[in-house]
C-alpha cells in the first residue's frame, strides 16, 4: 500500500531583524574570510548560534545577505559571495539552473517490462524519488511545481533567471492536447509571476494551492488514491488502475474544457484548459522576464513522434526531446515488449533533428535478453548509426522494481541484474564508446534504494566509474566529464575544435571551445541539411541547433570576469556557425531558440519567424 501523502509544511521566514545581531556577525565573517569552504560555513554558524544554541540554516543566510548587504558596515552585494554561501552549488554549475515538473498520472500507451507501475505517479516514475515526491506534495500543479522550485532556489542563493524547464512523466505526446497546453501555459504563468517579485508570486500560489486543495483530487488533502499495482498485483495493469482511480477526475476535465470551449463557464484555476493564443502570450511576456525560460524539455516515445507532433512540441516552446531508445537491438526490444522497433526510433530522431531539436535519448543495458557483451556491441550502434547519434544520453542499466513485469522474469531466474564488476566494465565501456559531441547527462537512475529488490544501489556510480578509468589513465570523452563548470577559464587559454559527423540529414558540426586537456568550456550544434525540410520555413536554412557557455550561471545584467558565460564565447560561436553555413551555400541560418533566448539572438541579427529565429547570410 502506499505510505499516506504528506502535507507540504512551509516553516514560517525567519524575522531577519529580529535575529540581526547573530545574522551580521555570521555575515561579517564570510565577507572577510578569504575563501568559503563548508567547515568556514559551519564554523560561522556555530560561532554565532541562532537563540543561544540552535543553528541557522543556511537559506536564512543567504536571505540575510540579500537583505544587509551594502549597510551595518558589510560591503555592497557582491554575487561571489552569494555563490560561495549557496546550497548545493553544482546544481546551477553547468551555466543554467533546471527545474524539473511532473506531469499528473495518466495512462502510457508503452508496456514496457521494466517499468514501475506506481499508480501515485505518471508511468515510469516512483513515489519514493525526490521529484516524484515534490511533484505530489504540488498535486501535480505545474504552477506549484514551478513556483516551489523556484522559490527553494532563490532561498538558497542560486540564481534564478535562466531556466530550464524539464517536463517529465509518461509519455508527453499521449496526453490530451489541451492538458499539454494548459499545462505549458501555467509553468510560464509561474516563471513570469516569479519574475514579477516574491511577493506577488506568493499571492498567486497562495490562490492556486486553496483552489486546488478544495478542488482537486490529486492535492494531497483530499487524496482518495489507495488502489496500488504495488507488490507485482498484475492482473490489473497500471492503465486500468490510473483510469479507474483517476476517471473522476479525468471525465472533471473533459466536461470542464468542453464548457469552457462552448462559452458555458468562467475560468477557474484548476481547469486544465488553455488555449494556444494564451500559450503564445504568456511565451511573449517570458521573453524579457528576469525568470527566463532558456530550454524547454519533453520525454516521450519513438513511435508517438511524427512531422506535425516535432512542429506541436515545438509550437508549445520545446528545444530539446527526451526519447526513450533503450535498445538497439529489436530482440531485445521484442522481448522487454517495449512496443517499437529500432526503425521507430531512428525515424523519430531524424524527425527530431530536421526540427533542430536537441536529441535526448534514454539508454538501458542490462535489459531482459542483453548480456554484458551484446551490450557493449549495442551501446556502440547508438553512434554508429548516422539516424541515432543522440546529442545527450541517460544511461540507465535496468533496475529490478517490484512493481515491474520483469520481477516474473527475475523469479523465475531469466533476468538477473548484472554483478558490481560487470555492470563496472559494461559502463566503463560505454563511457570510452562516447563521442565528444554526446553528454552523458544522467547515469544510474536515482532510485530510492529501498524500492530496489536486487542489484545495483549505488546511485553515484558514476564516479565510480570515474575513479576506475582515472585509475587507469584515461576519462570520459563525452561532454560531461570535460566541462569546465565554475572554473575560471582565461580566453587565451581556449581554441577551436570542429568536430564533423554525418547524420540520415545531412552533416553535423559540433564546435567546441577546449582548452589543451580537451576541457570544453562551450559548444555549438550546427546541423547543414541536405534533406528535404520539415517545414517551409526552414527551406535553404542551415540550423543552430544549441548553444552552450558553461560557468556559474550568474544573474543577467551582473558580471563574473573571467567566467566562461562572460567572455563572449556564445557570440564567437555563432559567428563562426554563420561562417561555415555561408561557406556551404546556404542562405539563411535558423535557430531553434528557446522562449526566453529569443531577445538574445535578435541582438545577433535573427529575426522572429513561426516557429524557429532565423538570419539571413
Ligand atoms: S513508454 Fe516509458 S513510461 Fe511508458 S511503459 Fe514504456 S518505459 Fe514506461
Amino acid at each position: 500500500m502506499p505510505s499516506p501523502r504528506s502535507r507540504r509544511k512551509y516553516k514560517p521566514e525567519l524575522d531577519l531583524n529580529t535575529y540581526r545581531a547573530p545574522l551580521l556577525a555570521i555575515l561579517t565573517d564570510l565577507v572577510s574570510a578569504p575563501e568559503v569552504t563548508a567547515s568556514t560555513l559551519n564554523k560561522a554558524l556555530r560561532d554565532h548560534p541562532k537563540d543561544g544554541s540552535g543553528l541557522f540554516r543556511r537559506e536564512d543566510i543567504v536571505r540575510a545577505y540579500r537583505e544587509f548587504a551594502g549597510s551595518h558596515g558589510l560591503p555592497p552585494f557582491d554575487p561571489a559571495v552569494l555563490e560561495r554561501i549557496r546550497l548545493k552549488p553544482t546544481r546551477t554549475r553547468s551555466g543554467v539552473t533546471p527545474v524539473t515538473v511532473l506531469t499528473k498520472p495518466y495512462p502510457c500507451p508503452g508496456e514496457c517490462i521494466f517499468c514501475p507501475n506506481d499508480v501515485r505517479m505518471p508511468k515510469s516514475y516512483l513515489s519514493g524519488e525526490p521529484g516524484a515526491q515534490r511533484a505530489e506534495q504540488n498535486s501535480f500543479d505545474p504552477y506549484l511545481q514551478t513556483y516551489t522550485r523556484l522559490r527553494a532556489y532563490y532561498n538558497t542563493g542560486h540564481p534564478t533567471d535562466k531556466i530550464e524547464m524539464i517536463i517529465l512523466g509518461g509519455t508527453w505526446s499521449f496526453y490530451p492536447e489541451t492538458y499539454q497546453i494548459w499545462f505549458i501555459k501555467r509553468v510560464f504563468d509561474a516563471l513570469n509571476d516569479f519574475s514579477r517579485g516574491v511577493d506577488y508570486a506568493e499571492a498567486q500560489f497562495d490562490a492556486v494551492e486553496a483552489a486546488l486543495r478544495a478542488a482537486s483530487q490529486l492535492h494531497p488533502d483530499n487524496n482518495t488514491t489507495t488502489a496500488s499495482v504495488q507488490g507485482l498485483d498484475l492482473a490489473r495493469t497500471y492503465n486500468q488502475v490510473v483510469q479507474d482511480v483517476y476517471r473522476a477526475e479525468m471525465a472533471r476535465s473533459r466536461e470542464q474544457a468542453a464548457a469552457i470551449r462552448a462559452g458555458q463557464r468562467a475560468r477557474a484555476v484548476t481547469d486544465e484548459f488553455a488555449t494556444w493564443e494564451e500559450l503564445e502570450a504568456a511565451h511573449r511576456a517570458n521573453e524579457t522576464a528576469a525568470c527566463r525560460c532558456v530550454g524547454l524539455v519533453v520525454e516521450t516515445r519513438p513511435d508517438h513522434i511524427s512531422a506535425e507532433e516535432v512542429l506541436r512540441i515545438r509550437r508549445l516552446g520545446g528545444t530539446k526531446v527526451q526519447i526513450g531508445i533503450q535498445s538497439m537491438d529489436d530482440r531485445v526490444l521484442v522481448m522487454n515488449k517495449r512496443g517499437h522497433d529500432v526503425a521507430a526510433a531512428r525515424r523519430a530522431v531524424t524527425l527530431l533533428r530536421q526540427a533542430g531539436f536537441k536529441i535526448h535519448a534514454h539508454y538501458m543495458p542490462n535489459l531482459y535478453g542483453a548480456t554484458p557483451e551484446s551490450d557493449r556491441e549495442d551501446y556502440a550502434r547508438l553512434f554508429g548509426d548516422p539516424a541515432i547519434r543522440p546529442d545527450e544520453l541517460k544511461l540507465y542499466p535496468c533496475s529490478i522494481i517490484e512493481s515491474a513485469e520483469l520481477m516474473l522474469h527475475y523469479q523465475s531466474g531469466a533476468w538477473q541484474p548484472y554483478t558490481h564488476d560487470e555492470l563496472l566494465g559494461v559502463l566503463k565501456d560505454c563511457f570510452l564508446t562516447t563521442p565528444e559531441y554526446c553528454r552523458l547527462t544522467r547515469v544510474i537512475r536515482d532510485i530510492p534504494s529501498t524500492d530496489i529488490i536486487d542489484g545495483n544501489q549505488l546511485t553515484n556510480f558514476r564516479e565510480v566509474v570515474e575513479r576506475a578509468l582515472a585509475a587507469e589513465g584515461q576519462r570520459s570523452p563525452d561532454i560531461r566529464g570535460r566541462e569546465v563548470r565554475g572554473r575560471q577559464v582565461a580566453p587565451e587559454e581556449l581554441r577551436l575544435d570542429e568536430l564533423w559527423y554525418a547524420t540520415t540529414i545531412g552533416e553535423e558540426v559540433f564546435l567546441q571551445m577546449i582548452t589543451a586537456e580537451r576541457d570544453i568550456a562551450a559548444f555549438l550544434r550546427l546541423s547543414l541539411p541536405s534533406a528535404d525540410p520539415i517545414t517551409p520555413e526552414l527551406a535553404g536554412a542551415a540550423m543552430i541547433r544549441e548553444v552552450h557557455v558553461y560557468g556559474q550561471s550568474v544573474g543577467i545584467g551582473r558580471s563574473a570576469p573571467g567566467k566562461a558565460q562572460h567572455i563572449g564565447l556564445g557570440t564567437d560561436l555563432i559567428e563562426r556557425a554563420a561562417a561555415l553555413a555561408r561557406e556551404r551555400g546556404y542562405a539563411r541560418l535558423a535557430v531553434i531558440s528557446a522562449v526566453g533566448t529569443r531577445d538574445y539572438y535578435r541582438k545577433r541579427g535573427f529575426a522572429d519567424g513561426a516557429l524557429y529565429q532565423i538570419r539571413a547570410l
